[in-house]
């Protein structure tokens, strides 16, 4: 079946290939054909090695599609089944699980370095344990999340990431306070889901932070209510809240230097919430005396802080009501072996999400 590998970290471009065997399937297991997978930042960041990921492998994880085969013991699916992948799954019985902390749970991490794909060169990994940039996946019956019949692919794919991580900021991490002052900084399709979350909470003030004119244009479409590029920051912080800072400042770069500065335009006893994925060798700096006298709250949200299953729920919920845009995200389409396009359309910030038809 096909797939695109990057062969070596580093490299800029995947190859398309039709000699890719998705391997694993036993007891346990699930054979998914992928329908439609999303390119969400951390694809590019495990292509250049910013987050740790062995090669070569097929990178993609935010993906959908059907089940064509189930393993022993898979009771709560079948062939047919339409499903959303999820690539942190949670085992239920770990103490992470059992404090209700499911995004915390490390049991997917168990097999990461085994691989997902074989070619007649060698093994092959999946990025995350999944690699949606693929026609097929044999991932755990965990992975594998039975979306209903009213949710496209293509949406279901969004959810199983980016949006999840983006809402759920707002959401569950920051349970951001109606009428508060909040600024965005990186407004793809995470940070615009950061700022559609922010609305649905009430936010008064939402500014969008992006270098790039077209995503500022996007996050007033959104919800936001001003939108700036980054040196016009400090000027809005302001005119809008009279210099003191924002009640909630959320970094969605994945960046040392844009959480600095996240962190300087929280107001005191706010809430800086950190979305972005960043790499291990990234140091951010505070000094102990700001971090004791100003009292802002830092908060991490990995994959939307909160218990992973109800989220996908809630944002299917919210998307069936129309209180959030999801279809709107998707800026751009393309089949898998426009994937390098899909790549470009990242790195230079034209697209909010890339939807890869496979
Ligand atoms: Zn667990
Ligand atoms: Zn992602």
């Amino acid at each position: 079946m096909r797939a695109a590998v990057l062969h070596e970290i580093g490299r800029e471009k995947l190859e398309v290939l039709d000699d890719v065997e998705a391997v694993g399937f036993g007891p346990g297991k699930v054979r998914i054909r992928v329908r439609a997978t999303g390119l969400c930042h951390s694809d590019l960041s495990a292509m250049n090695g910013v987050l740790p990921q062995p090669a070569p492998f097929v990178p993609g994880h935010e993906g959908a599609g059907e089940i064509v085969d189930v393993g022993d013991g898979v009771r709560h699916l079948k062939p047919g089944d339409r499903v959303l992948l999820c690539w942190l799954p949670a085992c239920g019985s770990c103490p992470a699980c059992r404090r209700g902390q499911t995004r915390l749970c490390l049991a997917g991490f168990m097999n990461a370095g085994t691989p997902n794909f074989r070619r007649p060169g060698g093994d092959v990994f999946g990025f995350a344990g999944t690699g949606t940039f693929a026609e097929e996946v044999v991932v755990d019956a965990g992975c594998a999340v039975p979306i209903p019949e009213d949710v496209p692919f293509d949406i279901a794919a969004l959810i199983g990431c980016g949006v999840t991580t983006g809402l759920g900021a707002a959401l569950n991490t920051a349970d951001v306070a109606a009428g508060s002052s909040v600024a965005v900084i990186g407004c793809g399709g995470v940070g615009i889901s950061v700022v559609q979350g922010a609305r649905l909470k009430g936010a008064a003030e939402i500014v969008a932070v992006d270098p790039v004119a077209s995503r500022r244009e996007s996050a007033l479409g959104f919800g936001a209510t001003r939108a700036v590029a980054p040196e016009e920051l400090a000027d809005a912080k302001q005119r809008i809240t009279g210099g003191e800072g924002f009640d909630y400042v959320f970094e969605v770069v994945g960046k040392s230097a844009t959480a600095r500065t996240a962190y300087e335009t929280t107001r005191r006893g706010g809430t800086l919430v950190v979305v972005g994925a960043g790499a291990l060798d990234d140091h951010l700096r505070l000094n102990m005396f700001e971090l004791f006298f100003d009292e802002k709250r830092i908060l991490p949200s990995l994959y939307g802080g909160g218990d992973v299953l109800r989220s996908y729920e809630r944002a299917i919920a919210l998307w069936r009501a129309g209180r959030v845009d999801l279809a709107g995200l998707i800026t751009h389409r393309v089949p898998l072996t426009g994937i390098n396009e899909a790549l470009d359309q990242m790195r230079t910030g034209t697209a909010l999400r890339t939807c890869i038809e496979i």
